[in-house]
């Protein structure tokens, strides 16, 4: 049987900030705050919480002026790209760009029309920078919205390639594209008719998808499908909870396709009746202990000696725990030591701090 490397659909090369997009760079995590963008504080610590877990360009919401004038200081004070989120308003949009911000996510649906666009498109090309035309399911032109003949997926395609049209005949060539929904087949649908019809690199994301469990899932399965066609140069994980845990699951999602790696990857078995170790517990302490690790590294928690071994040799550090509740510890797929059940999670970090140092 013959296994496909996933193809990297051909998309062109934009920048946001200093962050290259598109163009078979690396696919690029994002996420967006959830504090009022005014409140400098609470938004600046949150983005450095953010940057620590991964995120790579971040999205703020500017509602109004307040949370418009507060975009330098923000920028000053934090170091990934900075995107203003603008809905309704090309004053807003056309600010924020003036004031800094690295690009801007606009909602074709509610901007006002191509006329408004037109203000803003110009502005960005004036400044070099960077618009992300986000379509959303939820928030269509009213012309799209209401031809009958277009499924979802079509509807969102159509207002897309509206705005990329528009986009290029005011010669703004730093656009990128997202076409979200809370339906999976039709985000799914779209993003592949529309990948087959233009170059421009495409945010991936399902919208409004819940959670962190069934949000997560359905990002996985939804991305899932796209990144393995090759489609997505840069990704949101939606999710009613902490932004952090956003950006835990977008890389979870691109480690389990081979596409980035970062930090702790965790190999663990489900625990069966042939274990009498808390599996669940021991995991759980680990993950605590490794969430700051950014060395990729993999580790695993395994049951008993079935399975055991084979995974843990595996790992750059794995323990096949046993049936007296201590366990065999392997670093770098050899044996090192066997350990009593008290010592089991010293013994771990010990030989993290030897991996990590390495
Ligand atoms: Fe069960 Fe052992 Fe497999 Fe874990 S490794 S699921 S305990 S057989």
């Amino acid at each position: 049987m013959i296994f496909h490397e996933r193809k990297m659909k051909t998309t062109r090369r934009i920048y946001v900030g200093n962050v290259p997009i598109g163009g078979g760079a690396p696919i690029v995590v994002q996420s967006m705050t959830k504090t009022r963008t005014e409140d400098v504080r609470a938004a600046v610590a949150q983005i450095r919480r953010l940057e620590a877990a991964g995120c790579e360009i971040v999205r703020v919401a500017v509602p109004h002026k307040k949370a418009l004038r507060a975009l330098p200081e923000i920028k000053s004070k934090t170091g990934i790209p900075l995107i203003a989120d603008i809905h309704f308003s090309k004053e807003l949009a056309t600010g924020a760009l003036e004031l800094g911000a690295d690009a801007i996510r606009i909602n074709p649906g509610n901007l006002g029309g191509l006329k408004e666009f037109g203000v803003v498109a110009r502005c960005a090309a004036r400044l070099g920078r960077a618009v992300r035309i986000g379509v959303n399911a939820g928030s269509l032109e009213t012309e799209v919205a209401k031809n009958e003949n277009l499924s979802e997926g079509e509807k969102l395609v159509r207002s897309a390639l509206n705005y990329v049209e528009a986009a290029e005949r005011y010669k703004l060539t730093q656009i990128k594209v997202s076409m979200k929904s809370f339906d999976v087949p039709a985000t799914v649908a779209a993003y592949r008719e529309f990948s087959s019809l233009c170059d421009v690199p495409l945010h991936v994301g399902i919208t409004e998808a819940g959670d962190v469990f069934s949000g997560a899932i359905r990002s996985a399965v939804g991305l899932g499908i796209l990144l393995s066609d090759g489609i997505g140069d840069t990704l949101r994980v939606s999710l009613t909870a902490p932004p952090e845990r956003e950006v835990e699951a977008a890389w979870e999602i691109l480690r389990s396709l081979n596409l980035r790696r970062r930090g702790v990857e965790i190999v663990s078995c489900p625990a069966c009746g042939r274990c009498d170790a808390d599996v669940a517990r021991l995991l759980s302490a680990v993950k605590r202990k490794t969430k700051n690790i950014t060395k990729n590294i993999r580790i695993a928690v395994m049951g008993c000696e079935v399975n055991g071994p084979g995974e843990a040799a595996g790992a750059d550090i794995g323990i096949a725990l046993n049936r007296s509740g201590g366990g065999t510890l392997f670093q770098k797929g050899v044996k090192t030591k066997k350990v009593r059940s008290e010592r089991i999670l010293d013994a771990f970090i010990e030989a993290l701090e030897d991996a990590e140092s390495m």
